[in-house]
């Protein structure tokens, strides 16, 4: 399929292939293997003349790679990877291009933290933390010669936005690579590609898969780029099972209706609780008066389901609005048809010191919402009545 679709075309269509029945997507193949009619037949897809099916965990089986095409059409790449779950495809991703070091901007995923910070040291990989003021010398960082500038945008809790354009610049001009996780933002929202990053990391567990059912992640960007981190994934054996991917390819049909609702969402609930008087800050991006909104409006066409609200109270209290929701659910995770609330310091941040916390702008006092699907006025009744249990 063309690139010249837009995106909801592409979710629907891209990499379906028809089955005998005429099916309109993509069958299961659960097969673990392909037969040939020759040997000869066979080395044209082992030496790669030829794409074909050859065992699944090489992701040569028809169910993985029309959920690929999908994937890179998302993004608007040349290829797509998946992977068994979003730190499957940031692992192979930092052993494929992170060995000359690592660096990681700002606020991330926990586990994209642990694995830099506790485990990737261990193989000998440098990594780089730079956090508030250091990143303004990011060239100071740069002069390591890194192999690879990693970072998300907007980050978790704080929602702080990063410019793409200008930090692909700079990374280049270092001959580094730079991989955005584009899990918060969703490709609906951010086109991370067409912002001079290299390659879009996802978490397909979130706004991709969509209703909290499916664990998945995904690389996306040139073939030439993702190459070596298919040998990674491959001989680290972190394949999608074919069953997960076709739910996978059945949610992405639908990602951008999605989004789009739940854009409207957050920023229905952002706009109501920006003026309910127990709420002392609302971190959302497509509020004009969010600090970074003109830079967010720069790189997004839209603000996504995520925001954080801090509670004008102590912890205890901030902890019994939590408690006190009746249709949000108290949860982590994020990107679901449901809503969910998390209190940063009790999931997410919870391994952090006091110290480390301020360091990072978290407080007490924050609550991570993810919006979902839901009638907008449905969750803001939902949200003062636990407000007003303070
Ligand atoms: C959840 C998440 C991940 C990790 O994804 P898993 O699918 O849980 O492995 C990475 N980055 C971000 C931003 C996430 O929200």
């Amino acid at each position: 399929m063309t690139k010249e679709y837009e995106l909801s075309t592409q979710c629907v269509h891209a990499g379906e292939m028809r089955g005998v029945e005429g099916t309109p997507h993509t069958p299961i193949y659960n097969s673990t293997t392909f037969g040939f009619k020759s040997t000869a037949d066979l080395l044209d897809v082992v030496e790669g003349r030829k794409e074909g099916s050859l065992y699944t965990r090489y992701g040569l089986n028809p169910t993985i790679r029309s959920l690929e095409v999908k994937l890179a059409s998302l993004e608007n790449a040349e290829a797509g990877l998946v992977f068994a779950s979003g730190m499957a495809a940031e692992a192979a991703l930092f052993f494929a291009h992170g060995r000359d070091g690592i660096v990681c901007i700002g606020n991330a995923y926990g586990g994209t933290l642990e694995l830099l910070t506790d485990q990737l040291p261990l193989v000998g990989i440098s990594t780089y933390l730079p956090l508030g003021e250091d990143v303004d010398k990011l060239e100071e960082v740069m002069k390591n010669k890194p192999g690879l500038v990693f970072f998300e945008t907007p980050t978790n809790p704080t929602m702080e936005i990063f410019d793409i354009r200008s930090i692909s610049e700079l990374a280049h001009s270092y001959g580094a690579l730079v991989a955005i996780d584009n899990t918060f933002a969703s490709p609906v929202n951010q086109q991370v590609l067409a912002l001079d990053a290299d390659i879009a990391v996802h978490s397909a567990t979130k706004y991709l898969g969509g209703h909290s059912d499916v664990t998945g992640g995904a690389l996306m960007g040139p073939m030439e780029l993702l190459e070596p981190v298919l040998l990674w994934r491959k001989n680290l054996g972190q394949m999608m099972a074919p069953e997960t991917a076709a739910l996978l390819s059945r949610s992405l049909r639908t990602l951008p209706i999605r989004v789009q609702q739940q854009n409207r969402n957050a920023a229905a609930v952002a706009e109501a609780m920006s003026v309910h008087p127990r709420i002392s800050r609302v971190l959302y991006p497509g509020l004009e008066g969010f600090p970074q909104h003109e830079l967010a409006k720069s790189q997004m066409s839209g603000f996504g389901g995520i925001l954080t609200l801090e509670v004008d109270g102590t912890g205890e209290e901030t902890t019994r609005v939590v408690d006190n929701l009746k249709l949000i659910l108290i949860a982590p995770s994020l990107g679901g048809v449901e809503s969910l609330a998390t209190q940063p310091i009790t999931t997410t941040h919870y391994g952090l010191t006091p110290e480390e916390r301020q360091r990072r702008g978290i407080t007490d006092s924050m609550i991570r919402f993810s919006i979902g699907m839901e009638a907008p006025e449905d969750l803001i009744v939902d949200l003062n009545n636990a407000l007003s249990k303070i």
